[in-house]
């Protein structure tokens, strides 16, 4: 298999791109600078197949960090947005796909009554936030290390050591009265979350339920429980930001698979179907006090935009039982094949995965939270990175970030990913 993929073209591309846009990227991780090297320009996709600029063809794992499940250009959600397009774009005005793909969503999840939509993962979040603050009539939230929620000032915060800690901004132009309200716990680490309800009268605890931003580290047994109990006992909402699990892991994400009920729920990616569209959602009574039905004010130019909503309702309505069963096989098999393959070559790595989401850790045992994450071979993994590239595999360029398989992903596809993944290994190894 080549080794000496070309990249002439996305070098000029970069070249460019750095004169008007910051780091010549539009979202940082696209940039690359965590595996070490230079971005790469996309041309085209199609299933679970992305070509650059320059011709050289990849087994996708990004899937555009998780809209994709059904892979790329999916013929039925191409007809279903240009059907919707030729309709016209936007009306600013309530259309009948807005009711139906809210139905689509509170059927398959019980907790969600009603819906607000949103073009963003992180408006979804950040207004999930105001509205549990306006429901409780208190300011503080609980996160935790190494969450990410979207770009919210409030939750762009550090990470504290063993204890609850106060937030600090992560980001310069963040103030510290943005963040001074949010508390940060290690995932995973009930007393800390005891703690931090005994010394806070907390508005909400926010948690991704499969945290998939400092890789993906599920939580330990009753952890997500013990989060429902202490909200309960002392009147503080639970959100799940299942941005990246809704839809995912099973047909009503993972509070369906964890059995755990949150207050609220933060969607994106999958709903969206690859057109820009998020939402958050609760029950009857919390969502009436979104404006107009009540007084929390939020809105939005092009949210339940008609295009956006075509392409998520018809990526939920092929999201059927069987897809959800093709899209464990396929995440179990690669989960199984990449920590053998790890094995074979001698490179200590631990594989955690949830139906339809994996991390490779460069470590000996998976971590459980963002400070042992933080101590994973950074550098093995970026050189694993490069060369899973070389060889026409994509994976998602950070040890922070999750693999993304999707229904497009064939056995074929699996054994080619499986076979550069040997070989990049014993590169390293
Ligand atoms: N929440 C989680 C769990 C995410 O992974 C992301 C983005 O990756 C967001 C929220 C923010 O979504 P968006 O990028 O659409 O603003």
């Amino acid at each position: 298999m080549s080794v000496s993929l070309t990249d002439a073209k996305s070098a000029e591309l970069y070249q460019r791109a750095l004169q008007r846009l910051p780091g010549g990227v539009n979202s940082p991780v696209r940039a690359m600078r965590a595996i070490g090297r230079d971005p790469i320009f996309i041309d085209r996709a199609e299933g679970a197949e992305i070509v650059d600029v320059d011709g050289n063809r990849y087994v996708d794992y990004v899937c555009s960090w998780g809209p994709l499940i059904h892979g790329h250009a999916h013929p039925e959600i191409l007809a279903a947005v240009f059907e919707a397009a030729q309709r016209g774009t936007t009306f600013g005005a309530p259309t009948a796909g807005e009711v139906e793909i809210a139905e689509e969503i509170a059927r398959r999840i019980p907790s969600v009554e009603m819906v607000r939509m949103t073009s963003s993962g992180t408006e979804a979040s950040m207004s999930a936030l105001r509205l549990a603050r306006a429901a409780t009539g208190r300011t503080t939230l609980l996160k935790f290390a190494g969450a990410y929620h979207g770009h919210v000032d409030g939750l762009l915060a550090q990470a504290g050591s063993g204890l609850a800690t106060q937030g600090i901004p992560a980001s310069p132009g963040v103030p510290e009265s943005a963040t001074h309200e949010t508390v940060i716990v290690p995932w995973n680490d009930g007393e800390a979350v005891a703690r931090a309800f005994a010394e806070h009268e907390l508005a909400a605890v926010i948690a991704e339920p499969y945290p998939a931003n400092m890789g993906l580290v599920p939580p330990v047994e009753n952890f997500l429980q013990l989060l429902r109990n202490k909200a309960d006992e002392t009147g503080a909402l639970l959100i799940f930001d299942e941005v990246i699990t809704g839809f995912r892991v099973a047909p009503g994400g993972a509070q369906e698979r964890e059995g755990v009920t949150p207050d609220l729920t933060v969607m994106g990616k999958v709903v969206g179907g690859g057109l820009p569209a998020a939402a958050y959602g609760g029950s009857r009574a919390l969502m009436e006090r979104v404006a107009p039905a009540g007084d929390v004010y939020q809105a939005g130019t092009l949210s339940g935009n008609p295009l956006a909503v075509a392409a998520g309702l018809t990526t939920l309505r092929m999201l059927d039982e069987a897809a959800y069963m093709r899209l464990r096989a396929t995440t179990e098999t690669l989960a199984a094949g990449l920590r053998d393959a790890a094995a074979a070559a001698g490179v200590p790595v631990s594989v955690t995965s949830v139906p339809g989401l994996l991390t490779v850790f460069f470590a000996e045992t998976a971590p459980r939270d963002y400070a042992t994450a933080q101590r994973c071979d950074h550098d093995a993994y970026a050189a694993w990175c490069r060369a899973l590239l070389a060889r026409g595999v994509y994976p998602p360029p950070s040890q922070y970030e999750a693999w993304f398989p999707s229904l497009a992903h064939t056995s074929e596809h699996l054994d080619r990913t499986l076979d550069a993944a040997a070989a990049a290994f014993g590169e390293v190894g």
